[in-house]
Parts: structure tokens; sequence; C-alpha cells
């Protein structure tokens, strides 16, 4: 058990927006509302505290990640080793850190909860591997659905029902936490070189289906299965210049759904083509705040060198023939695709101005912090280590005006950026990073610091240097476990992991068991991970599935995580 005594807190979940207090963690590792007298205390005068940051769209392990950790040995010759030690593993940080290294650094940035957002069904064992190996961070994984063959199949057949015993048998067979759909439909037909670039064109090699009638049905799946998190979608037409008027229509088809868009800011572009693309970040956001079921992350991005990874095999031909870089297709048999392409954000490339400035327009414009999320799409804008220079931009105008006479003059007739004079406060960068994100995955337990919550906390020195505080926090506890202590790795614990369990009919699988015989490289009896090989798993059950749509939960007002945190405004 341990007091934290003094520090300044803000926990927006719990309405604590920078008032002195103690915060007491109890011997289970949770933040409990007293200790007796004679427990011990860190002084905490002088310093924030934050609840652990949580990580709602980021790719940490797999294949395709770890494909594409093989594509750049330039950029890793580059990197910055992690040597072994009493507490640690060998590792490289750079654009694509190795396993052990993206939890240290993660943690190293005060991050304690991490959300892989693309699991191929088939090689979600490759997937849990990995997030074993990534240590201090809790981690959930979000399973690719929206080009899965045997589901669309079933979807041509009207055959809804069925389909969704299949979703919530893939969910099961992945030990996965929610469902990714991405370019639905589009991925698909890029198996046959084509994509799906129209919501209401026919998906190719069907006669029917039609990514409008994925999308809808998918969002209203998971709420049906009362999954925590929502349909996690990457629309249509990623990254192309007039892509607004997919994304508009995209929120229309979603509309009576929670759905959580990824990346906003490759899916908020205007213009017709290359030479006129513009920010559309307005007409985005102004749409967005009127869905208040509709939660999303930035997907922002930073100037410099990266390497893209999305399951958008069509999107990433393109960029491929747009940059002439190396170019990675991967086919992950009858689920889904990937590709991966080493990019680089360049200041003086118009396309990638736009591109900076949309991410933050978005989180500027997005007038409730508590349904836009930070993130990077990491490692597809740029690296998760930089978001503390994402949140300088975000905290102090003037500095964004100076970062802005850097563009092309062109580019700045292109976006709205410089008008934007808003600035987050300490509060409203705590809920982006963590209250926020934690609610977006129904992960009750973290993004606050009410009684019950896990003891996920990061301590900040108070700094005149906005970059330098958020990228080196002085203390970050996990569940408990002092993990960093000024800037050095005092304990490398296991994440936990969380799977959910949806129910689905037995009978599914007498259904699903002659497909996989003709159609998977992999048997029936051999595909579902067995919950005995992943012991580190907690698997959730949802309740019992609805037959009917359910009016969804608007994501605001901030309401409290728990009934206790409820019961106990002595926190603030
Ligand atoms: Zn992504």
């Amino acid at each position: 058990m341990l007091r934290l005594r003094g520090g300044q807190v803000y926990d927006p979940a719990n309405g604590c927006d920078g008032q002195v207090r103690d915060i007491c963690i109890g011997d289970d590792g949770r933040i409990v509302s007293e200790l007796p007298a004679d427990a011990p205390v860190l002084d905490l005068s002088g310093c924030i505290v934050f609840p652990g940051g949580v990580d709602v769209h980021t790719h940490i392990g797999g294949a395709a990640l770890n494909f594409a950790r093989g594509m750049i040995p330039e950029q890793h010759r580059r990197a910055v080793p992690i040597y072994r030690t009493a507490h640690r593993r060998a590792g490289l940080v750079g654009t694509t850190p190795t396993t052990f290294a993206t939890g240290y650094v993660y943690a190293g940035m005060g991050w304690t909860t991490a959300n892989e957002a693309a699991v191929p069904v088939l090689s979600a064992r490759h997937t849990h591997e990995e997030l074993a190996d990534t240590p201090i961070l809790d981690k959930t994984a979000c399973v690719l659905m929206a080009n899965n063959e045997i589901l669309l199949d079933l979807l041509e057949q009207g055959e809804e029902e069925q389909a969704r015993h299949v979703l919530a048998w893939y969910v099961h067979a992945a030990k996965a936490y929610g469902v990714k759909a991405v370019n639905p439909g589009g991925v698909a037909g890029w198996k046959w070189g084509k994509d799906c670039k129209g919501l209401h064109e026919v998906v190719p090699g069907y006669r029917r289906v039609t990514p409008a009638q994925i999308i809808a049905t998918l969002a209203r799946f998971c709420d049906e299965l009362h999954l925590p998190h929502p349909l996690h979608l990457h629309c249509n037409n990623l990254g192309a210049p007039g892509n607004v008027h997919t994304t508009l229509e995209t929120m229309r088809v979603a509309d009576g759904h929670r759905v959580h868009f990824a990346h906003l800011q490759y899916h908020a572009y205007g213009g017709d083509d290359w030479f006129t693309m513009r920010s559309a970040a307005a007409e985005i956001a102004e749409c967005f705040n009127g869905h208040p079921h509709f939660t999303a992350d930035a997907g922002a991005v930073l100037f410099g060198t990266t390497v893209t990874v999305t399951a958008d095999g069509p999107w990433q031909h393109l960029l491929y023939q747009l940059t002439g870089r190396k170019w990675g297709n991967l086919d992950v048999e009858n689920e889904t695709g990937c590709g991966v392409v080493p990019y680089t954000y360049k200041e003086k490339s118009i396309p990638n101005a736009v591109q900076w400035a949309v991410g933050l327009e978005l989180l500027l414009l997005i007038d409730d912090p508590w349904r836009i999320a930070l993130t990077t799409d990491h490692p597809n804008g740029a690296t998760f280590w930089r978001y503390p220079e994402i949140i300088h931009l975000l905290m102090n105008a003037d500095y964004r005006r100076e970062q802005l006479r850097k563009l092309p003059e062109k580019a700045r007739s292109r976006i709205i950026l410089p008008e934007l004079t808003r600035e987050y406060t300490l509060r409203e960068i705590a809920i982006i990073t963590s209250a926020g994100p934690a609610r977006m995955l129904g992960l009750t337990q973290k993004g606050h610091l009410g009684p019950g919550a896990d003891a996920d906390i990061v301590v900040y020195n108070r700094s005149a240097s906005i970059p330098q505080m958020f990228a080196h926090p002085r203390y970050v506890f996990k569940h408990g476990v002092l993990v960093i202590e000024e800037g050095e790795l005092r304990a490398s614990p296991e994440g936990h992991q969380y799977a959910v369990t949806p129910p689905f009919d037995p009978a599914i699988e007498d259904y699903l068991r002659p497909l996989f015989q003709q159609y998977y490289t992999i048997s029936f009896e051999n595909y579902p991970i067995n919950p005995e090989q992943l012991p580190h798993v907690q698997l959730l059950s949802p309740p019992a599935p609805s037959h009917s749509v359910e009016q969804p939960q608007p994501a605001s007002p901030p309401r409290p995580h728990s009934s206790s945190a409820a019961s106990n405004p002595s926190s603030c």
C-alpha cells in the first residue's frame, strides 16, 4: 500500500480538475478511498497526477507489424538500442519498437493500456504471443471482420442471424476484445485487384452486398452482442482527396449505432485530386459533433520517416505507386489483406502539410474531448513515442502558429488551422489520453483514479516545457507497482490482456467445419485459440445478445466509471 500525498490531480472521470488530494493505492494494486495512518507515503507536492494513458488505436504486435519490422532495416539501423539490465530485456526503439521495448517506451511516457487495432483471426495466435511479450501494458485487440468471406456470403444470402453467430464465434476463436472493419468490401475486392470506393457499390464477387450493408450490419451486431467497444471502423477511401463525401455518407449509414471512427484524420480530405487536396476537417467535425454516440481517434500525422501498415491492401498499392517506395502485400486467406509501405511525411509536401493540419484541426474542432482520442495510428502517422509533440501543439497556439509558418503558402490556404485559437487544458489532455479512450474501450477500471480503479498512475514534474514534461514523467505506477522513476525502469511486470466471449449458437460450428475443410489451410479444430494457452488473458462475458437495436448511449457527458466512485465524491 502507498499514499501518494499532495499531488495536483487531473481525474476528469471523477470531476477532479487539478485539485490537490491524496491517491491511495491498496495492496491489491487498486485505488482505495483511504489507508491506515501509518501507511507509507510518497510526497508529490508540486507534481501533476494523471490516470495512466490509454491508447485506443495502435499497432504493436502481430504478423503485419512483424512484416513491417523486417522491411525497414534501414530505419532500425538508426534506432535507439535498449540494453539488457536486471529489469529489462534488450530491444530496439525506432519506428516499430520490438515487443519488450514497446512496453518500456509506452510506460516510460506514462501509457499503461493499449488496444492493438487490427488482428486477422488467422494470425491472432501470433499477435497474442507478441502481446504477451510486451510488458507492463494491459492490452486488448480487435479482429478484422469486414472482409471475411464466410461472413459476407451469409450477408449475401440474407442470413443475418447466422452471420451474427459467425461473428461471435470468430471473436471467441481469436480471444479478441472487439471487432474491426477496414475498408469494408474493398479488401475482399483487392483479392481480385479491385476496391470499393463507393459505399453503395456492390462488393466485387458478390451480387448484393455493399460496404454500407457491411458497416450497418457489423455496427448493429456489436450493439446486439453488447461488446464493450463499438465497431472499430476504418472507412472506405482512406487517404484519398475528396474522401470527405465517403466519410459523411458512412456517418449517415452508421447513424443509430455506436461506432468508433479510427484515425479520422485520414478520412477528412476535400478536393478532387492531389493537386487540389484540402482539409475537410470542419465538415467532418460538424457532422461528428451532431452524433453523440460516435467516438473517434485522431490518427494525427507528424513530419518525419515512418512505415505505414494497414489491412487496406488497395490503398497501400496506390501509396506504393505514388511514392515508388518498397511495398509489401499480404493476403490472409478468406479474411483480410495487408500492405506495408515505408513513408516520409514532408513539411514541404502540400498533401502532407494538409494531413498534418487535419489531425490537429479535428482535435481542436470536435467539441467534446471525451469522444476524440489522441492517436497517431502508430506507426502510420508517426510513432507513438511522439505523442508529447502533439500535446504541445494542442496546448500552445503560439507554438502552432510558429510551426504553421514553415508550411508552403499554398498548403496554408487549404487548411483552417491558422484560424483555430483553442488551447487544450491539462484536464482535456487527461481526457484525450486516458479517461476518454478508456471509456471508448469500455474498460471501467481504467482511465480514472476513483476507488476500485487499477492503480495505473502517472506523475509529472510541472515544467515550462510541455513536451519535456509529457515525455519524461517522474513516476509511473502500473497496477500499484512503481515501474518508472525519474526516467529509469524500476520493474517490468507482465500486463493483463482482456478478451470478450460473446455467446453464439454452438450449432454454428457444424456450419463452419466443412467450410474450413474446403477453404482454409488450417483445420477447424486447430483454429480457435484455447484459453489454457493464454493464462494471462482475462475473459469477460458480455450479457446475452439483444435482438432489437438499442438506443446507443452517448459518450458524454462525463460520468463516474464505477458505482463506488459515484458514491465516493470525496475523491475531489
Ligand atoms: Zn490503424
